[in-house]
């Protein structure tokens, strides 16, 4: 395994270059020691700047069908026979579906993100997910609408298209090699050919990742350059949230040093890519989250599928303390600033001190 100052810059001149990234290099970011993560931080923030500056992209999720998917992911809170206690309910109304997204939208987001459990769409749920594209760009004008609705079968990509969509999600969650792990009732391959057809559309790729399902160095480092052999335009990365009721419950794997290292290994991976934040990642980073914005320039806004989020308003904070500023808006929202509290506890008082 090379040592990572040496990984940190062969990847570095690949990126310059647009060469491939070596497998063995991704590795050694991932096993780097701690006294290296801050080297590993700044390789892939160079890159993060170099292709988005200052911003960040935000994306908001409206779950339009929830729960009760006949498929088995491991791990999904929706999946079949799944314990977890989220909500479970048929589609929402296009209307419903387009107030729900205008908040996200009000809060800053500039992409909407319209998701539906399932192995995959009917051509009437094509149609219906049409409406609700033309009722979302109609409430929030100027919005970039993605679809996620499972596996496309034939033609239908194409009429998303047509019906307006601009991007279309479909996560590759793992290697090749693990995805037998994972799912039993769709393969690996079936996953591609979504994104593939979603790409040949016209719709924007958008393909990611779910890290910390027990998989090794070797499988994450696949997956990332799988998505940037696949070509996606957007990278969510998400970190496995083990509900309970699922066969992954219990699986705790991760660290904040680890998440970062990911994500860094991602970005090195794909260095002109929109690596997005996504799910997992309160639990998981938590207070390095503002360490993650230097590597990632897309996060999501407010609440996931099946979880909740931090409140949006720490969000933008944490943008702000970042000195970032949100796609779309001209500048940073308003740093926080808190009044000085006078200490009335612990030492010199009749009361706990606060620790
Ligand atoms: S197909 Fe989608 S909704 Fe269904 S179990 Fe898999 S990840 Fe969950």
């Amino acid at each position: 395994m090379p040592g990572v100052t040496d990984a940190l810059d062969r990847l570095s001149a690949a990126a310059d270059t647009g060469g491939a990234p070596a497998a063995a290099d991704l590795e050694a970011v991932l096993s780097s020691a701690d006294a290296e993560l801050m080297d590993v931080v700044a390789a892939a923030a160079r890159l993060r700047f170099r292709h988005f500056g200052n911003r960040v992209k935000l994306n908001y999720l409206v779950n339009l069908k929830s729960g009760l998917c006949p498929e088995d992911c491991n791990y999904c809170s929706q999946r079949l026979g799944s314990k977890a206690e989220v909500l479970k309910y048929t589609w929402l109304s296009p209307e419903e579906a387009a107030a729900q997204a205008a908040a996200g939208v009000a809060g800053g987001a500039s992409r909407v993100c319209l998701v539906a459990s399932g192995r995959g769409p009917s051509d009437m749920d094509v149609e219906r997910v049409g409406k609700t594209i033309a009722a979302v760009k109609g409430a929030s004008p100027g919005v970039e609408v993605c679809a996620c609705l499972g596996l496309l079968g034939e033609g239908q990509a194409a009429r998303l298209t047509e019906l307006g969509a601009d991007a279309y999600n479909h996560n590759l969650n793992t290697s090749e090699d693990a995805y037998a792990e994972v799912c039993s009732t769709h393969a690996f391959a079936d996953r591609v050919d979504t994104v593939r057809a979603a790409r040949e559309a016209g719709m924007s790729p958008c393909s990611g990742l779910i890290a910390g399902m027990g998989e090794s160095d070797a499988d994450l480092v696949s997956v990332a350059l799988g998505l940037r052999e696949l070509g996606s335009d957007s990278i969510p990365v998400n970190f496995l949230l083990p509900f309970d009721g699922t066969p992954l419950e219990g699986t705790w794997e991760l660290d904040p040093r680890r998440c970062l290292r990911i994500l860094a290994m991602v970005r090195l991976a794909n260095p002109a890519a929109e690596v997005r934040l996504a799910a997992g990642r309160e639990v998981h980073l938590r207070h390095m989250q503002g360490l993650a914005l230097q590597i990632v320039n897309s996060i999501f806004l407010g609440d996931y599928l099946t979880s909740e989020g931090q409140a949006a308003k720490e969000d933008l904070e944490l943008i702000a303390d970042a000195g970032m500023v949100p796609l779309g808006l001209e500048e940073a929202p308003e740093a926080v600033r808190e009044a000085v509290r006078v200490r009335r506890r612990g030492a010199g008082t009749d009361r706990a001190p606060n620790a």
